[in-house]
């Protein structure tokens, strides 16, 4: 459930309209996001767990603001990161750093060392070669670091967007299963590097639990296979990846998931002090942002209605790049538009369908394709709902647009988390010099 609710025939965002930002002179496109939703969000997905007393590390690629980090850590988040910049952010934020889990299948040298300078908590090892280099920077640098194994689990979820499937045969993440007793066997004794447990992310979003027991298994499996050889591993991970409330506001079921995955797992944390890492991003932040655009014109071509919003793929890249679903629905419609519930399709008469697209050059700009909408006009505002995954953190700079600013809302309480680029901003590292 999120905090952006029609009421009094407008979108309000917890206590404040939403249109009173752009009326009080707030150029758009914009980010607004909920406070409270993001807290209660990583509240609950602690709570449907709680029996595995997990350490909840944020994807902070699913959304990056040190802001909104800050709120996650406040109530005891750790982060999942994956490259230096999102470490160097994280340090900006209060987490604490031991409960940061490095992951990425291409980490520079420079990245691995910050990594251990700053001592995460783990770093997640992709490849029989990464963790041969994290042992020579460790012992280089004569300091301790904690490891997780990634093992490519071969899980495949057919529903997820092949753009972000992650477990299954041949992908580019993590360490063939059928590699990865051996690798550890060989690596269990390094003065340096400690392999303490094993870690999978299987893709983004995975539609049903039995994808994560197909690779929990596996992994409990190897747990097994190596105490018999007397190797002890304590800690798995396993991943992100749970979905969000893109087509309606309603609570996904989450707890779906977490009972089958909670039974698996529940026996090697009372009985062998397990430690249980999950890495959620888009089921926390998804639902906690939305974006905010204006129409500038509305045409016809052929007997396509066309909206053109200021607001398109430099700020959502998702319709565009993964054919994404977002909600879409004037701030402040119609009365007989006002929506008691945000629920597609919408069972509304007098609709008209739009396609909705922005003003980047390029066909690929759109946020909806044949839509139902209400009647919209020059000025009105829109909201495009569900973006605070994968959103503003894939924005860019294509057309030479600047970057949008974000919004954070806290009950009746307004912050700008992020101010929109100036355009001097878009020629600020273009600096000619000789080499
Ligand atoms: C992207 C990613 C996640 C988060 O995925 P969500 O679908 O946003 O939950 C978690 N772990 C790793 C390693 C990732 O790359």
């Amino acid at each position: 459930m999120d905090l952006f609710q029609y009421k009094n025939g407008v979108l309000y965002c917890e206590d404040i309209p939403v249109n009173s930002l752009p009326e009080k002179g707030l150029p758009t496109p914009f980010y607004l996001y909920s406070a409270n939703t993001l807290r209660q969000h990583y509240k609950k997905i602690y709570s449907i767990f709680e029996k595995l007393q997990p350490m909840i590390c944020f994807s902070v690629k699913s959304s990056n603001n040190v802001h909104l980090l800050n709120e996650l850590a406040a109530l005891g988040a750790g982060m999942d990161i994956v490259s230096g910049g999102e470490l160097f952010v994280v340090k900006q934020s209060n987490a604490d750093l031991s409960k940061v889990v490095f992951a990425g299948v291409g980490k520079s040298d420079e990245e691995i060392t910050d990594a251990i300078v700053s001592e995460v908590g783990f770093i997640n090892i992709e490849s029989e070669q990464e963790l041969a280099r994290v042992q020579e920077l460790a012992g280089e640098l004569k300091r301790e670091v904690n490891v997780l194994i990634r093992i490519l689990p071969d899980v495949l979820d057919e529903k997820t967007n092949e753009k972000t499937r992650t477990g299954h045969k041949g992908a580019k993440f993590g360490i063939d299963y059928a590699h990865v007793e051996a690798l550890i066997e060989e690596n269990a004794d390094h003065p340096y590097v400690k392999i303490r447990g094993l870690h999978s992310h299987i893709g983004s979003p995975i539609s049903s639990y039995t994808f994560y027991v197909a690779a929990i298994q596996k992994m409990v499996e190897l747990v097994e296979h190596l105490k018999r050889k007397n190797i002890r591993l304590d800690v798995l991970n396993i991943g992100g990846g749970f979905p969000a409330n893109y087509m309606d506001n309603d609570n996904f079921s989450w707890e779906s998931f977490a009972g089958p995955i909670t039974e698996l797992l529940e026996p090697y944390v009372k009985n062998e002090g397990f430690k249980i890492i999950l890495e959620p991003g888009r089921s926390i932040s998804a639902n906690t942002g939305i974006m905010v655009t204006k129409v500038l014109y509305v045409k016809q071509s052929g007997d396509k209605h066309i909206v053109i919003l200021d607001g398109g793929m430099t700020e959502l890249i998702r319709p565009a790049m993964y054919n994404a679903f977002h909600f879409i629905w004037p701030v402040k419609p119609q009365p007989e538009h006002v929506l008691a519930n945000r629920n597609y399709p919408v069972q509304q008469e007098g609709l008209i369908t739009y396609d909705v697209v922005g003003p980047i050059c390029e066909s690929s700009d759109y946020l909806a394709k044949e839509r139902p909408l209400p009647a919209l006009r020059q000025g009105d505002y829109i909201a495009v709902f569900t973006v605070g995954a994968y959103g503003m953190v894939m924005a860019s700079n294509y057309n030479l647009h600047v970057r949008p600013a974000e919004i954070m809302i806290d009950k009746d309480k307004i912050y700008i988390i992020r101010e929109r680029e100036t355009q001097e901003d878009l020629v600020r590292t273009m600096i000619k010099h000789e080499l």
